[in-house]
């Protein structure tokens, strides 16, 4: 991955400077060189997560805001003494350009608005991190890609779950066959969605239902228990309330099956409550997760009661500082484009089998 060479001589000037290059996420940069951070998006997740864990990282800081709301932007710039200068509406984003205090833009808009806002972002030379699912088309992924390229800026996905490290001692252990071989994976995650009138439930602005906004996270879990991508899904759906789920599927379940051999049984739902977890059957034991897809408080456990010992994290504050070291050190993201690519791509082949109500190849 090209990256600006900006960003490298950055790295270097804060190893000259005699401040040690950051290394997993356990490095701390001076507060002046914390990487700047705008919010695209001033909804519910940058507010009440992204904003919080912001305050929370060691080599980030919250620089900007783009919203279209001038009472949101009032109150975000009081809160957090934001200066005018780094406060954007959707007409001026792409002036962010001239801002250097800006390092990288985090997209938390509806989904089918990402590529619109990830492309300015990468037009304006800045780093991006871009919400899950990366967007409603495979033709949108690519071009967001493209963009970043391009730019020589690195493209990142919000999948936060790569930064807890419970998710990752399960990745370790399906893996490593610390329990055996594995053989089935069962993950779901969904809920009642409130709102009828919610842009969730707007196929123009979300691509789907809860496939798009929470079955991304079984597949997730899917891909990094086995440490593969799949060969082929099989998918179905459900509608019991065709007037509340008129343009987005209500359930879905889809079977994904691994080139080692694994198969996958998902679950999503905005219809049912208590969709929350996974479990690895190996042929000594199982384990998982339940709940695994909170901001916290997730609990693990296995067959065999050996005790997991990973500490509890701010998996956006995690995330944000990894993405943060890869571009000082100039280091590859683990979450980058070509992977929220590869999901929408399942995602849509997941959608076409429920349609023609076969299995659909992924290869
Ligand atoms: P939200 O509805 O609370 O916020 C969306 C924001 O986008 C609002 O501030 C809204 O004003 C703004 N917006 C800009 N243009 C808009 C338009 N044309 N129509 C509607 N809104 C517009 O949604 P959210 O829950 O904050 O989700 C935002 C993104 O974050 C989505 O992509 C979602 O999938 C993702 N998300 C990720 C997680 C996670 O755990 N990683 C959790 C929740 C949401």
């Amino acid at each position: 991955m090209s990256l600006d060479r900006r960003e490298f001589l950055r790295a270097s000037a804060l190893a000259v400077a005699g401040v040690p290059l950051l290394k997993s996420g356990l490095g701390t940069v001076p507060q002046e060189k914390k990487l700047g951070f705008a919010l695209v998006g001033l909804g519910s997740l940058s507010t009440n997560q992204i904003a919080p864990a912001l305050m929370k990282t060691k080599n980030c800081r919250l620089a900007g805001i783009v919203t279209g709301t001038p009472a949101k932007a009032a109150a975000w710039k009081a809160k957090y003494n934001i200066p005018d200068t780094s406060i954007y509406n959707y007409d001026t984003i792409e002036s962010i350009a001239r801002n250097a205090d800006v390092d990288v833009v985090y997209v938390v808009t509806p989904n089918a608005l990402h590529a619109r806002d990830v492309i300015k972002a990468a037009k304006a030379g800045k780093h991006v991190l871009c919400e899950k699912p990366m967007e409603v088309s495979t033709a949108q992924c690519e071009a967001m890609i493209a963009a970043c390229r391009k730019a020589g800026k690195q493209l990142a996905i919000g999948y936060r779950c790569q930064f807890d490290p419970t998710h990752l001692e399960c990745f370790r252990l399906a893996r490593e066959k610390v329990l055996g071989d594995v053989r089935l994976i069962d993950a779901a995650f969904g809920f009642p969605a409130g709102d009828p009138g919610q842009w969730r439930l707007n196929a123009a602005l979300s691509g789907g239902g809860p496939m798009m906004d929470v079955g991304i996270y079984a597949l997730q879990s899917a891909c990094l228990l086995t440490g593969e991508s799949p060969v082929s899904v099989s998918a179905t759906t459900t509608k019991t309330d065709p007037v509340k789920f008129r343009s987005v599927e209500e359930t879905m379940t889809f079977d994904l099956k691994f080139p080692g051999g694994v198969i996958a049984h998902c679950s999503t739902s905005y219809k049912v409550p208590g969709l929350n977890r996974f479990t690895v059957h190996a042929d000594r034991g199982t384990f998982g997760m339940e709940p695994a897809y909170n901001y916290g408080g997730n609990r693990a456990w296995r067959s065999d009661n050996v005790p997991f010992t990973t500490p509890p994290v701010d998996q956006f504050a995690m995330e944000m500082d990894d993405f943060a070291n890869c571009i000082i050190n100039g280091k590859p993201t683990r979450v980058p484009g070509e992977q929220g690519l590869r999901d929408v791509k399942i995602m849509m082949a997941a959608y076409e089998s429920a349609r023609v109500g076969r299995v659909i190849s992924l290869v």
